[in-house]
């Protein structure tokens, strides 16, 4: 058994752990990095970068499909060849994975400790039986995994989820997707618009981050304009049978289908990885999921000696965020007992669907009611959306209602990452409404359309101190 004596140890070479490693190297500290699994990050390996290539490829097959509307007309049919489609997928995937493991290949040789970490106390670890670690501090950044619920383990070697997807040498014919949240909708409708048969269903209502009803039922009704989804469905049977995996379900005009598909897709949410580490006997106040309770700010595990960074964390799983959270936990331990809070941006989130989706600041949600005004628009007649026929979706802002502060919005439209971009810029420099509308909108632009909705916001905001007064 070997035994090493370190300043920091982080569990985990994903984004947050890696971030915390270096971190803790740049604030001088002897620090090692462990990780149990494959290199790369969930992020490069089977998280938002193959995503984004496969949506690449479905929006290059979209944009075939739709260009009849315009008046250019592809003669022929459009051939997809599943081959060449997960073909590039998995070659740029490789591509950015290779860059992110030759980063892990230049951290020093004795700081890389390959094998699944386990805690024996708060400051010893053992990994894979064969190197024992004790360290001043630990980052828990251990990642998270698909939750699939057990009655959808019925489809047998057909239940798939996103990491085996990334992996397919072609496209099936059809998919059941169930889960109508970011990764379902994102790889549901890219599937669809590969040629697969796809249907999406869900459970509760939700669909991606939305928390807005009236962005939500947009959101539905753009989605819905070309893919089956249920975001509340009615499943009543789910089997393994010769042909795929049988789904018998009760559709939104109340009949109900049973139908065969190749794959179902758990997009059922996903889980931290905080069991098999062996928390349960540090003694640790530790919420539903099992993580510890932290402090968001500092990331610092309640008084002790430990960190928690990214999606082991629970809270906000997102890249930018894991990332920030490992640079903040590796400050941190390095830095202990002297821990300080570390610099947290303002919430987006972006989901890469058509119309995409974009949430500013905590969430319709998360507003207090009576406390806020909602100014909106839709795109359907929005100018320049409509010069490109993505003119679907709508936009929802709010603001403080006494202040007139931006607060965030909620959007299912054309240009949502950039928006959403703009948004977080205004929400982080705590602009109001008015000094947005100070702001230069050039013309045409889509821009023009969040415009609308802040001169209605402001206008709600006028009204609701005139009545104030
Ligand atoms: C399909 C999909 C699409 C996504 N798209 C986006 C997107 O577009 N934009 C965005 O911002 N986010 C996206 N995300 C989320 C983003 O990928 C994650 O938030 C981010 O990768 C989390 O990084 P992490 O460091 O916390 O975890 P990871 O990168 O998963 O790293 C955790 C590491 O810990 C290791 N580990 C676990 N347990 C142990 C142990 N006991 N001992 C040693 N090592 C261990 C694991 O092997 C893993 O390598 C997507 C995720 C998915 C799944």
């Amino acid at each position: 058994m070997k035994t090493l004596n370190v300043d920091v140890a982080v569990i985990g070479a994903g984004t947050a752990g890696l971030a915390a490693y270096r971190a803790a190297r740049a604030r001088s500290a002897q620090a090692v990095i462990i990780e149990a699994g494959p290199h790369g990050t969930t992020c490069a390996r089977v998280g938002c970068m193959p995503s984004k290539l496969l949506i690449a490829a479905a929006e290059a097959a979209h944009a075939i499909d739709h260009a009849a509307a315009f008046g250019v007309r592809v003669d022929g049919a459009t051939r997809i060849d599943g081959r060449e489609v997960m073909d590039r997928v998995r070659r740029e995937r490789d591509r950015f994975v290779g860059f992110v493991v030759r980063g892990v290949e230049g951290i020093a040789a004795e700081d890389r400790v390959e094998g699944r970490a386990r805690f024996l106390d708060r400051n010893t670890l053992d990994v894979g039986g064969h190197t024992r670690i004790a360290a001043r501090s630990v980052v828990i950044a251990t990642g998270s995994r698909p939750a699939v619920p057990q009655f959808l383990t019925a489809a047998g070697d057909r239940l798939v989820v996103n990491d085996d997807v990334f992996a397919w040498e072609t496209l099936p014919r059809s998919v059941a997707v169930f889960g109508p949240g970011v990764i379902g909708l994102e790889l549901g409708q890219a599937l669809a618009r590969l040629g697969v048969r796809v249907v999406v269903l869900g459970r509760g209502g939700r669909v991606g981050p939305l928390t807005d009803p009236v962005v939500r039922e947009a959101a539905v009704k753009a989605f819905s304009a070309e893919v089956y989804l249920d975001a509340d469905a009615d499943v009543r049977r789910v089997a393994r049978v010769p042909a795929g995996v049988e789904v018998e379900y009760r559709r939104v005009d109340g009949t109900v289908a049973t139908e065969t598909f190749d794959y179902l897709l758990a997009a059922t949410g996903r889980r931290p990885n905080v069991d098999g580490l062996g928390l349960e006997s540090l003694g640790l106040e530790r919420d539903a999921q099992g993580v510890p309770r932290f402090d968001p700010r500092t990331l610092r595990v309640a008084d002790t000696d430990l960190f928690i960074a990214g999606d082991a964390a629970n809270d906000i799983p997102l890249l930018h965020e894991a990332a920030d959270e490992g640079r903040i936990a590796g400050d941190n331990a390095a830095l202990l007992p002297a821990v300080a809070p570390g610099h947290r941006r303002a919430p987006l989130a972006v989901v890469f669907t058509d119309p995409q989706i974009a949430i500013v600041g905590g969430g319709y949600e998360k507003l207090v009611p009576g406390s806020f005004e909602a100014g909106e628009v839709s795109f359907e007649d929005q100018g320049r959306a409509r010069v490109m026929l993505r003119n679907r979706g709508h936009l929802r802002a709010y603001a403080d209602r006494a202040t007139g502060r931006f607060l965030g919005a909620e959007m299912a439209g054309p240009a949502a990452e950039h928006i959403g971009h703009l948004l977080a810029w205004a929400l982080a420099n705590r602009m109001t409404v008015a000094s947005m509308l100070e702001m230069p909108f050039y013309h045409p632009v889509v821009e023009e359309g969040l415009r609308t909705a802040l001169r209605d916001l402001h206008a709600r905001l006028n009204a609701a101190q005139r009545a104030a007064a």
